[in-house]
Formats: C-alpha cells, sequence, structure tokens
C-alpha cells in the first residue's frame, strides 16, 4: 500500500468505529409514582430507543408497554437502587 494510503485506510477506520457499546437498557427517569427506562432494543428510524413507563401501582409493579408485571423492564426497574428507597418507603418488600 502506498503509504498515502495507508493513512486514508487508519482515518477511515477511525470513522466507521462504532461507538463504546451503549447499555440495553437505561433508567432513564424517577419519581414517587414510577420509573422511566430507555430501551434501546425498541430503536426504530427517528430514535435510538423507546422511553419505557414502570408504573408503582398500590400493589404491584406494572410496566405499561408490555402490560407485564414481570417484564425485564420491571425486574431493571426493581433493581436500581432509588426505585427500591421509593418501594421500601411505600412498605414493599421486594420480591428477588
Ligand atoms: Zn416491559
Amino acid at each position: 500500500m502506498h503509504p498515502r494510503d495507508v493513512l486514508f485506510a487508519s482515518v477511515l477506520s477511525r470513522i466507521l468505529t462504532p461507538m463504546p457499546e451503549q447499555p440495553v437498557l437505561e433508567h432513564f427517569n424517577l419519581s414517587e409514582h414510577g420509573v422511566r427506562i430507555l430501551d434501546r432494543t425498541l430503536a426504530n428510524k427517528t430514535s435510538s430507543g423507546r422511553i419505557i413507563d414502570v408504573y408503582f401501582k398500590p400493589n404491584k409493579v406494572l410496566c405499561e408497554y408490555c402490560e407485564s408485571t414481570g417484564c425485564r423492564h420491571v425486574k431493571f426497574a426493581l433493581n436500581i437502587p432509588g426505585v427500591q428507597k421509593i418501594l421500601q418507603k411505600k412498605g414493599w418488600k421486594i420480591k428477588e
């Protein structure tokens, strides 16, 4: 390879190197009423992920996207220390 081409190749590979891997699920927002989670597996053309609302109901934690109390969003939410603190304040016992 010509030295100029080597330089070009190294520049190109730098441009093409993907961003450091980001977590699939990310805690986005937290309140007394629920938590918002960014799910990057649900990305589409217009956004890099979808915001999922997980609600703290009086007797359960409910994911509005899956309409489930046991999906990965709920499990993820229950692992967030801030969520555990809120649920403890509500007097809940978090099941493992
Ligand atoms: Zn879910």
